[in-house]
């Protein structure tokens, strides 16, 4: 069997482990990553960047859609538009091939090896990788576990058939006729939209009481508002019971203890995911736990000494920003930085129609913590860039403490708003209060100046509304 050794080896080369190993690449230590995927997890492959390309297909197919229907803006019409799905198939893929050598392209620069397989720790310093080639055995100073999540599996809806995963959600022949999402999470809302406006006839199945229930009642209900305009089915409080055995219609509980078949060609199962934690010899290591997580401290160290883990399998939120800011951490620390994972807030979109973002804390998170607090709030109805681009439902939300000002957290719903989280996350990791906020001169007319103004409408001097 080839024997290798090095300093820094990373199992997983999603976002939280091929940031860390490029990061500790450039910081000179001699590094190992080490993944049977493609560079690039969950995250590249089969998760944030496919389903943003879809979303963003479906965006412009649905606009061209309502513009021959002279729903667009007046003085615009056009001729049907056609859809040639396997050529955004192709489109869709190419973006992640063309990010999957960019990752591999990072790891030379950095001079980092990569092995192609899947590895199984035999003790907390070496694992075994089984390749195409054969077996390898790696041995390492520090190991990082960056082995991410995969999705939850219903129990009455099994994988397989029509019952279908993200992952298959984003390579699919074609858009299904009938839809049926069961969880009305990210993932559901993200896709099953972007389903909705490719022609799908799409039915949304929540067990909570609410759809997106991480976000409070206000955020949601332009989202609400948006799928009934696309004649989205929601239906909340239901539970999928599995398919009927005849006609294979999805079988749901309502709220009110009745059932009903929801007659569909495809069953898109989102209702979470959940960290890998079995497969790669955990058994062989001693780690304690955190529910499903592995436990880690502020410095991503677990339970065994120069063992660490990080993204999905380390714990909430399960994001790839979040992954991608352990993973540089954690790379650092090994080349003997003092670093500790101290961030204020992790943004968190939700690329629905319209999107939403939250950072920090919402005034219920405040409340609950016993804060008191000054909220301001600037509607997308009363800007005039929302106007100029036909998109005015949403709003922009500021929570601050009551007594200093300082900003606790930001909310905002709206088309485009993803981009506005930057300016929000600054906000709130510069330690600013409503005063800075609304002291800086916004750009007009943008959408980031609602920022702006519900800063000043916090503060009781709202001008534009
Ligand atoms: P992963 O990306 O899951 O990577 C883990 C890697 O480890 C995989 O490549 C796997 O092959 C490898 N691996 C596992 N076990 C072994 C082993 N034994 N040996 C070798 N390799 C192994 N997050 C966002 O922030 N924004 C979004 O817009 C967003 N959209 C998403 C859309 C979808 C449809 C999905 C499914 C997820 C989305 N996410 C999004 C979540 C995001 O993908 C994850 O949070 C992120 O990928 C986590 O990164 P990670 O490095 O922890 O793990
Ligand atoms: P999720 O946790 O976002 O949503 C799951 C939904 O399913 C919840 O609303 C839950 O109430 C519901 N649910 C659970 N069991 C159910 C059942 N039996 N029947 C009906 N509904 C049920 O999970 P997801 O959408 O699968 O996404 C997984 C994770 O991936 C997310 O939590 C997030 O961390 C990440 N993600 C992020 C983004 C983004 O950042 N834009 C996009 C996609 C995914």
């Amino acid at each position: 069997m080839n024997e290798i050794s090095c300093q820094f080896l990373v199992i997983g080369a999603g976002p939280g482990g091929y940031v860390a190993a490029i990061r500790a690449g450039q910081l000179g230590l001699d590094t190992v990553v080490v993944d049977d995927r493609k560079p690039g997890g969950t995250c590249l492959n089969i998760g944030c960047i496919p389903s943003k390309a879809l979303i963003h297909a479906a965006d412009e197919y649905f606009l061209m859609k309502e513009a021959s229907e002279a729903k667009a803006i007046p003085g615009i019409t056009a001729g049907a538009p056609s859809l040639d799905w396997p050529a955004v198939v192709g489109w869709k893929d190419g973006i992640v091939n063309r990010l999957n050598n960019g990752v591999t392209g990072l790891f030379k620069k950095a001079r980092v090896k990569l092995v192609e397989g899947r590895a199984r720790f035999i003790d907390g310093k070496t694992v075994i990788v089984t390749g195409e080639t054969g077996e390898q055995r790696i041995s390492a100073q520090t190991v990082v576990i960056a082995t991410g999540s995969e999705p939850v599996e219903l129990a009455a809806l099994p994988f397989g058939g029509k019952v279908i995963s993200s992952a298959e959600a984003l390579s699919l022949a074609a858009p299904p006729q009938r839809l049926a999402v069961v969880g009305g999470g990210y993932i559901g809302v993200e896709l099953g939209t972007a389903f909705a406006k490719l022609g799908s006839n799409v039915t949304v199945v929540e067990a909570s009481d609410e759809i997106l229930p991480l976000y409070d009642a206000d955020l949601v209900k332009p989202v609400r508002q948006r799928l009934a305009h696309l004649g989205v089915a929601v239906m909340t409080g239901a539970k999928a019971q599995g398919l009927a055995g005849e006609t294979s219609d999805l079988l749901v509980e309502t709220s009110d203890g009745e059932e009903r078949r929801i007659p569909c060609d495809t069953v898109l199962v989102t209702v979470g995911r959940r960290p890998v934690t079995e497969g790669w010899g955990r058994e062989e290591l001693v780690l304690d736990m955190d529910g499903p997580f592995i436990r880690t401290d502020e410095t991503r160290r677990t339970a065994m000494r120069g063992v660490y883990a990080i993204g999905d399998v380390a714990g909430e939120p399960m994001l790839a920003h979040k992954a991608m800011a352990e993973g540089e951490m954690v790379a650092e620390i090994a080349a003997g930085h003092r670093r500790a994972f101290d961030h204020r807030a992790i943004p968190a979109i939700c690329f629905t129609d319209p999107e939403i973002v939250s950072v920090g804390l919402s005034p219920a998170d405040a409340k609950a913590q016993g804060i008191e607090t000054t909220l301001g709030r600037f509607p997308f109805q009363a800007s005039g860039r929302a106007m100029t681009l036909s998109r005015e439902d949403g709003f922009v939300r500021v929570v601050a403490r009551a007594d200093n000002h300082l900003v606790l957290g930001i909310q905002a719903v709206g088309s485009g708003v993803s981009e506005l989280s930057a300016a929000f996350s600054l906000a709130l990791e510069m330690g600013a209060c409503l005063e800075d906020v609304a002291g800086t001169i916004h750009a007009h007319p943008t959408l980031s100046e609602s920022f702006q103004e519900a800063a000043l409408g916090a503060l009781g001097k709202a001008l534009h509304v």
